[in-house]
């Protein structure tokens, strides 16, 4: 569904203006996510999953944030960025070599997206 720009506002105002996921602060140029994702059908046009394009199905995000969920769960999402650690240890040798000098302290926090931590 093609949001109107008053959806687009009140959607931008859900969480203060902020991404729901990393909380930044939204600049001019955020995405609608859908929460739970629509798998959109590039060979075919439109989505494989048409009951989840509705409106309350969409967080405010920024673009990072967007691009990396892509047609993640929330659940995936978060494994995905809890990842990071692992292919940083793994593919990173400025990570390593930064951690190696105490610039970098991994712990074990679970991802917490913003909009979890603000209900
Ligand atoms: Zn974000």
């Amino acid at each position: 569904m093609r949001l109107t720009k008053t959806q687009r506002s009140a959607l931008k105002q859900k969480y203060g203006g902020k991404c729901a996921y990393c909380g930044c602060e939204l600049g001019d140029r955020w995405h609608a996510d859908h929460i739970e994702p629509i798998v959109r059908d590039w060979i075919n046009g439109g989505c494989l999953r048409p009951e989840n394009n509705h409106i309350d199905n969409f967080n405010p995000s920024c673009a990072s944030c967007n691009i990396v969920k892509s047609s993640a769960s929330l659940d995936s999402f978060r494994r995905t960025i809890q990842g990071f650690i692992k292919s940083l240890n793994r593919d990173s040798t400025q990570y390593k070599f930064a951690k190696r000098y105490g610039l970098i302290k991994e712990t074990e926090t679970e991802v917490k997206f913003y909009f979890e931590k603000k209900l």
